[in-house]
């Protein structure tokens, strides 16, 4: 591991500001990956600043009937209270397929939104990786791929975001809270939050160098039936390969509204607009249902060693959508 600085912060603004003042800063919150991939010299920070201070670890309820979650709010604690088990079910639920128990309890929400790439040639410093080190190629396109995207990619780079709990927060539409050096704030809707890779896949997200996430709001829930589902190699402790989360509305045995987001597909939480509005007016019966799914990820391309998984993501929506319906033997 290379030698940094650290220092503590004690407000958000001092946090931002001490991260614009020096050179090659990072925040560390619950370090569960920032220390992981400092080790491998990844990411190789010449100052830390430790943000778990900043006393933002409260989850609240907002004056619209949603909720305003603290960056600092552990994974644990988040999936666990009352008022998110009740009202964003989907939420807990992917909270829960994540990590550890041991992982959940130090990691963050703003950690988690930011968490990187589970690539393994990112890991890799002896592998050519564009995201790590602009302009050395890309060992996954053509290497062994698969665990890689299958939407959004390009020709740079195909690795996939790994969160679980940004893909149930894409479908509730989360908003992103952030505070700049200068004191400035903005709130950025998680559907404009990340960025697709392009010729820079070092560049993830829209934030600006040394701007701190405060908070995540959520909107109150929109009426319909939560469900999250995660394929992966092993039950439990390993990344999706594929994952659902959907908020299905059934309305005189029709779907009336549906949010369905994928993960394990492509560099961000992956909504799919065109199915939602395909889903409309379709019947709740099993055939039409599956049939739907059917439709999901039009412009989904393996990879090679991925070319499974357009497949399993339409599997793993046509039982989701199935659970929505109320069906238990889905
Ligand atoms: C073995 C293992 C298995 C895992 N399995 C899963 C899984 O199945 N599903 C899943 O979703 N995740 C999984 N994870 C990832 C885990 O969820 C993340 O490591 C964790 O959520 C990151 O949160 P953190 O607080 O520890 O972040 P840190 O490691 O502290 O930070 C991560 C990044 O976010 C930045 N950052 C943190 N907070 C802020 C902020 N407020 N503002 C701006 N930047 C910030 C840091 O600078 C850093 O770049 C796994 C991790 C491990 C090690
Ligand atoms: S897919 Fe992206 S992260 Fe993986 S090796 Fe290629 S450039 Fe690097």
């Amino acid at each position: 591991m290379k030698q940094f600085t650290y220092a503590r912060a004690t407000t958000p603004t001092d946090a931002a500001s001490s991260a614009a003042a020096h050179r090659r800063t990072r925040f560390i919150a619950g370090g569960t990956n920032l220390l992981d991939l400092m080790k491998l010299e990844v990411e190789t920070p010449e100052h830390l600043i430790d943000i778990n201070r900043l006393g933002l670890d409260a989850i609240e309820e907002t004056a619209d009937g949603g909720l305003r979650i603290g960056t600092l709010v552990r994974n644990s604690d988040l999936a666990a209270d009352p008022r998110v088990r009740e009202r964003y079910p989907v939420l807990s639920r992917a909270l829960l397929a994540g990590a550890s128990g041991q992982l959940r309890n130090k990691a963050t929400t703003g950690g988690n939104l930011l968490q990187r790439t589970r690539c393994y040639y990112f890991y890799d410093t002896a592998m050519p990786c564009n995201k790590r080190h602009p302009g050395s190629g890309c060992a996954a396109i053509g290497g062994y791929n698969r665990i890689h995207a299958i939407v959004g990619a390009s020709d740079s780079c195909i690795a996939t975001h790994p969160s679980d709990m940004a893909v149930a927060m894409r479908v509730l539409d989360a908003v992103i809270h952030t505070v700049a050096a200068d004191g400035n704030v903005r709130e950025i809707p998680i559907g404009e939050f990340y960025r697709l890779p392009g010729d820079t896949p070092q560049v993830e997200n829209v934030l600006a160098d040394g701007e701190l996430i405060t908070h995540v709001t959520l909107p109150p829930p929109p009426p319909g039936r939560q469900v999250y589902r995660k394929v992966r190699d092993r039950a439990s402790y390993a990344f999706a390969l594929i994952s659902v989360a959907a908020i299905v509305n059934f309305e005189d045995g029709r779907i009336a509204d549906a949010r369905i987001a994928f993960g394990g597909v492509g560099p961000m939480p992956w909504r799919d607009d065109e199915l939602e509005r395909a889903a409309a007016g379709v019947g709740s019966d099993e055939v039409s249902l599956r049939t739907l799914a059917e439709n999901a990820l039009a412009d989904a391309r393996g990879q090679g060693h991925n070319d499974f998984k357009p497949v399993l993501a339409r599997r793993t929506l046509g039982a989701v959508l199935v659970e929505a319906s109320g069906r238990t033997d889905a």
